[in-house]
Formats: structure tokens, C-alpha cells, sequence
């Protein structure tokens, strides 16, 4: 296979924005086809310095304590996915009619003739998981994919890597596109993409709700078989009936419920396509059983079925069987610190979701379990609290608040769930986990979940949220007896 690539980057200046780990390897990889890289940052640390003494033996022009200056002769800024669109950098590209783009935007354009087709993932919540459901579908029907977006090989590499050493090149990639990647990737066209869910995040980045949506929906320009949306979220119906389509291409909606014409759905615990079948009308196709999503990691959540039904929807818009469907939802394991099992004692069962770092997250995760002893708290990034208590009230027991941001959701308790026990922990270090698993533990009876789903950021007591529910498994693990 050729590839058109290379040579529309070869002798051009290119300036990428942020020495970062996307930055870094955006750099390598458009200096490695013959174009000449400056990378620019306004940091100045130890940190920063030692990857500029590592790209400058590359022969890749690094400029640090300064980020906001475009250097002369840019063809084209590539920017990191945290750079805001307001960044200086960036008014000053447009006032010198020089393009910027993401990573992702580069990895569509080094596509060449015959390359996989694309199948996008997007939304607040869920993007990773049904990425990697959707991957493991596709691998169960024998097909060459990956997982692509936010996890594992930087895209540009997964494209620049095709066919090369003799390995055939992959048939479809399934892509995670986030906000930020979806704002600077202008000319992308999926096969088929879905948007799982919209509600208010990173609006300090997009400047708006409405500027989020815009770019979320970007993801359906130019799909030329399904745009897959959530029927029970009219948001991302709305961004399919906005968005410019290749002719003949389908709205698919996925729900929980009974699925109408054109629809996936679920059926008495069955997993049902009304969408891709002959007679969509008249017939329904079983593709798996609830049970078959992840067995072995519990019931699985509504959200996650959901997930699911996105990832089936995507699937079978490519042709998929429906047994490969069934097949890859049993081969699918979550990623660690999303509603994971850590243990159960006493009879309580003690869930991992460090991963709900917003208010969406965290409500989908409260919305899976009967009786909870809540642990919540860290960063807000904005947030307010109330909507997300008055919905979850009924089903708390009790809940232990932790991390700077904590007053805000005790104050929303104290408003709508007066009732509820709470145990406001004083105290930042990391070494609180373990109190607030100690106090869950005491306010929790037998056949009630202690769910660490924090609606929150975790950077104010830990590194990220991999540590922070780390943390929560280690003071799980040194519950002893008496702390019951
Ligand atoms: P993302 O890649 O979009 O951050 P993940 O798959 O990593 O999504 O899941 C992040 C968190 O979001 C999970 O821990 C879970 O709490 C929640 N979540 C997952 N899927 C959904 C969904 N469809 N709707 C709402 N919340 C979800």
C-alpha cells in the first residue's frame, strides 16, 4: 500500500504546541518524514530541558519560556490536546492565515489510498470503554484493529505504522476522539461514530456549552453509514440532525429500553438490533445476553450497557455477525478504576470508580447500586453538586466527603439530603483514603456498596485518579474487623 503522507509534510515548517507527551511524540514523527520541527512551550523547567536536549540531538528546533510567539516561517502549527483555543499562540497563527491542527487531524491526513476505516467514539463519559467493547467486537470477527485515541500508540504512529514490517495493515480502527481532539481535526470523516452522552465539562476549555456540543458533534461530519446517538439524550440527537452526512447515511439510536425501527435496545436482558436487520418493522436480532457484557466483573451498570449497545451499533454498521458481537462483550475486561470490584466484606461490596471525575460519571455510578456509603470530593473544576444529590439522595446511607472541593457537595447534601450522615474529612494528605474508607465502613450495613465515585478531579491529594484508587483498594485491603 502507498502512502500519500510523507511527502505532504517533507520540507515544511511545522511548529508543534506543548512538549508533552503528545507533543514529543507528534514532533518525532513529523520530523521522522522530513519536515522541520519547532517545538514551542512556555515552560522553562528541569523537566522540559531534558526533553529538549533529547529532540535537539534529533535535529528537532526546540524553543522553551516561551509559548505564545509564533516562529517565523510556520506552514502549519500542531497543536497538544491541553493548549486552549484562546492560547496567544494561536491568535497569532490566525493572524498570519497559518492553520493549526491536533494530532488527530495529522493522523487523518497521513492516511493513504485503501487505509482503515474509522469508527469514532465520543462523548463526556464512556469514550473508553466502548472503544475498547468496540475493538474486542471487532477482533471476535477476525478483523485487524486497534483501540485508538487517548489510549496505548499516539495515532499518528498507529498510521504512520501500517503495513509496515511485513505485518498486513489493520481493516478498522476504533477511534476515541475527544472534545479538544474533535475542536482541532477540521477534515476527519468516519466511516460511522457515535456520541454517547453530553453534559457540562471542560467549558473553562471550550468557553461554552454550546462551543463543547459543536465540537463533540464534529464527529458525525462526512459518516458515511451510521451517526450512532443516545435516545435517551436528545443532545446527541440533535448533533446528528445538524450534521452534514454522505447520502444514504443513517441515524441509529441506541437505549435501554424497547428499541424502535432504526434502533438497539434491550428486550427481557437481551441485547436486540432493530437496526440492522432486512425488515427493521417487523424483525429484531438477538445479539447477546446483558450477562455477556464483561462476565466476571458483576452485574453490569446501565451505563455500561449502554456503552455496550453504542459499541454493538458501531459493530454492526461495519458488517459485523452478531455472534462476534456476543463474543467480544464476553472477551472485554474494563479498564481498572472504572466501577471495579475491589473486595467484598462483611457484606459490603467496595467499588472502584476513581475514574467518575465529574458530576455525569458519578451519577451514572450512584444510579447502578441500591444502598451506598458515598466517598466524594477532590477538585470541582466548576462543577455544582446539587443536581447530581437531589438525584442520588434516595440512595445513600451515608457519605464521606474528601479533597478541597469538599464544602461544596456538603453543602448540596445539607440542602436536598439533610438526612444522609455525613463524615467531612479535615484533611488532605494522601493518607486520608484510609480514614474515609474506614468511616464508609462504619456507616455501611450488610448488602450495601461503599462506591468511591468522587464527581471530582484528583490532582489536589493525588498524582491522577489511578493513584487515587489505588489508595482507596490499599485502605480497602487494611480494613480489619473492627472497623465494621
Ligand atoms: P472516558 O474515556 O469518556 O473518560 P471511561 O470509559 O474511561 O470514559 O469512563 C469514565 C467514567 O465515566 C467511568 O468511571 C464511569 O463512572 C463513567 N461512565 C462510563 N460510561 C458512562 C456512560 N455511558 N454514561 C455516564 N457515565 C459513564
Amino acid at each position: 500500500m502507498t502512502t500519500q503522507g510523507p511527502a505532504d509534510f517533507a520540507g515544511q515548517h511545522l511548529t508543534v504546541a506543548g512538549l508533552g507527551v503528545s507533543g514529543i511524540s507528534a514532533a518525532r514523527a513529523l520530523a521522522g518524514l522530513g519536515a522541520h520541527v519547532t517545538v514551542v512551550d512556555g515552560g522553562d523547567g528541569d523537566k522540559q530541558r531534558a526533553a529538549a536536549r533529547e529532540l535537539t540531538a534529533e535535529g528537532i528546533t526546540v524553543r522553551l519560556g516561551d509559548g505564545d510567539t509564533l516562529p517565523e516561517g510556520t506552514d502549519l502549527v500542531v497543536t497538544s490536546p491541553g493548549w486552549k483555543p484562546d492560547s496567544p499562540l494561536f491568535a497569532a497563527a490566525a493572524a498570519a492565515g497559518v492553520d493549526v491542527v491536533g494530532d488527530v487531524e495529522i493522523a487523518w491526513r497521513l492516511r493513504g489510498p485503501g487505509a482503515a476505516a474509522w469508527l469514532g467514539v465520543t462523548g463526556t463519559n464512556g469514550k473508553t470503554t466502548t472503544v475498547r467493547m468496540l475493538a474486542s467486537i471487532l477482533a471476535a470477527e477476525g478483523l485487524r484493529t486497534l483501540a485508538v485515541g487517548n489510549i496505548g500508540t499516539p495515532i499518528i504512529d498507529v498510521v504512520l505504522g501500517q503495513g509496515k514490517d511485513g505485518e498486513p495493515p489493520y481493516d478498522v480502527l476504533a477511534v476515541e476522539l475527544s472534545s479538544y481532539q474533535l475542536h482541532w481535526a477540521p477534515s476527519v470523516r468516519a466511516h460511522s461514530a457515535a456520541v454517547l452522552n453530553l453534559a457540562p465539562d471542560h467549558l473553562d476549555w471550550h468557553g461554552s456549552m454550546e462551543a463543547y456540543a459543536a465540537d463533540k458533534g464534529r464527529i458525525y461530519e462526512g459518516n458515511t453509514v451510521a451517526c450512532v446517538y443516545n435516545a435517551a439524550d436528545k443532545a446527541t440527537e440533535d448533533l446528528v440532525c445538524e450534521a452534514d452526512v454522505e447520502e444514504g447515511c443513517r441515524a441509529i439510536g441506541f437505549t435501554l429500553g424497547t428499541p424502535g425501527p432504526s434502533q438497539l435496545g434491550v428486550v427481557d436482558g437481551i441485547l436486540v438490533d432493530r437496526a440492522f436487520v432486512e425488515n427493521r418493522q417487523k424483525q429484531a436480532q438477538e445479539l447477546a445476553e446483558v450477562s455477556d457484557i464483561a462476565p466476571g466483573s458483576g452485574t453490569p451498570a446501565p451505563h455500561n450497557i449502554a456503552n455496550a449497545l453504542a459499541a454493538a451499533a458501531l459493530a454492526r454498521a461495519f458488517g459485523v455477525r452478531p455472534a462476534a458481537v456476543r463474543d467480544g462483550l464476553r472477551a472485554f475486561h474494563p479498564d481498572a478504576h472504572r466501577i471495579q470490584i475491589v473486595a467484598e466484606r462483611d457484606g459490603v461490596t467496595y467499588i472502584d470508580d476513581s475514574k467518575a471525575t465529574n458530576t455525569h460519571a458519578a451519577e451514572a455510578s450512584l444510579a447502578a447500586y441500591e444502598h451506598i456509603v458515598w466517598i466524594a470530593g477532590g477538585l470541582a473544576k466548576g462543577a455544582t453538586f446539587d443536581e447530581l444529590v437531589q438525584k442520588s439522595a434516595a440512595r445513600l446511607r451515608g457519605a464521606v466527603l474528601i479533597g478541597a472541593d469538599r464544602a461544596l457537595i456538603r453543602e448540596a447534601l445539607a440542602r436536598h439530603a439533610p438526612d444522609v450522615p455525613v463524615v467531612d474529612l479535615d484533611r488532605t494528605d494522601t493518607g486520608a483514603m484510609s480514614e474515609a474508607v474506614r468511616e464508609a465502613a462504619r456507616l455501611a450495613e450488610s448488602g450495601d456498596t461503599v462506591l468511591l465515585a468522587p464527581a471530582c478531579a484528583s490532582m489536589d491529594m493525588f498524582v491522577n485518579y489511578n493513584k487515587r484508587g489505588e489508595a482507596f483498594a490499599e485502605a480497602v485491603g487494611e480494613l480489619t474487623a473492627r472497623d465494621h
